[in-house]
C-alpha cells in the first residue's frame, strides 16, 4: 500500500487545481462551482522514485446534512487512510470560521498535519501566510497551484511523512 496525501479543506480553495498539478492530470474536477467533488478521487505523484497516492476530496461547507453529510463521510474515510493531511486554505478569502472548525476536527484524527495557504498569486507571500498563522500549525505552505507555483516546497514538507 502506497502512503497517501489527502488534500482537505473548504470548497473552491484550489484542492482539485493542486490534484492535478501533483498528478499531471486533467482528472479532478475543477470548476467555479464550489463543491463539485462529491467522490474521493485518487491519483499517483512522485518523490523523488517513490511514488505516493494523492486523494482529492470534496469540500467541507461545515454543514453535516444531506449531500454535504455525504461528502464529509467521503473526506472522514480519506483522513483515515492517510498518511498525512494537507488543510488547504485560500490566500485571497483569508482566515475564516470555517477554515478554524475545520482544523479542530481534522486535529482529533491525530494525523500529521501541514497547511497549504493557496492562491498566494499577486499577494504578499509573508503577509498571507502570517494571517494563517494563528491556526497554530507549524508548518505553512504557500501555493499558486493554479500557477504551478510552490509545489516543490510542498513535496518537501511531505517528505518526512511518506
Ligand atoms: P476545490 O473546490 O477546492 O477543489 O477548488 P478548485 O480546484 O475547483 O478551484 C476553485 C477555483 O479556484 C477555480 O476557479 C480555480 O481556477 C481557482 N484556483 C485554484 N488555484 C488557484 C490559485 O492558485 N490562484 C488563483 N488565483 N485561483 C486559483
Ligand atoms: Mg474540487
Amino acid at each position: 500500500m502506497l502512503p497517501v496525501v489527502a488534500l482537505v479543506g473548504r470548497p473552491n480553495v484550489g484542492k482539485s487545481t493542486l490534484f492535478n498539478v501533483l498528478t499531471r492530470t486533467r482528472d479532478a474536477l475543477v470548476a467555479d462551482q464550489p463543491g463539485l467533488t462529491r467522490d474521493r478521487h485518487y491519483g499517483i505523484c512522485r518523490l523523488g522514485d517513490s511514488p505516493f497516492l494523492v486523494v482529492d476530496t470534496g469540500g467541507l461547507s461545515g454543514d453535516d446534512e444531506g449531500i454535504d453529510g455525504l461528502t464529509a463521510k467521503q473526506v472522514e474515510l480519506a483522513i483515515a487512510e492517510a498518511s498525512i493531511v494537507v488543510f488547504m486554505t485560500d490566500a485571497r478569502a483569508g482566515l475564516m470560521a470555517l477554515d478554524r472548525d475545520i482544523l479542530i476536527d481534522l486535529r482529533k484524527r491525530g494525523k500529521p498535519l501541514i497547511v497549504a495557504v493557496n492562491k498566494t498569486d499577486g499577494l504578499d507571500e509573508t503577509t498571507s501566510l502570517a494571517d494563517f498563522a494563528a491556526l497554530g500549525v507549524a508548518t505553512l505552505v504557500p501555493l499558486a497551484a493554479s500557477h504551478g507555483r510552490g509545489t516543490d516546497g510542498l513535496l518537501e514538507a511531505l517528505e518526512p511523512h511518506l
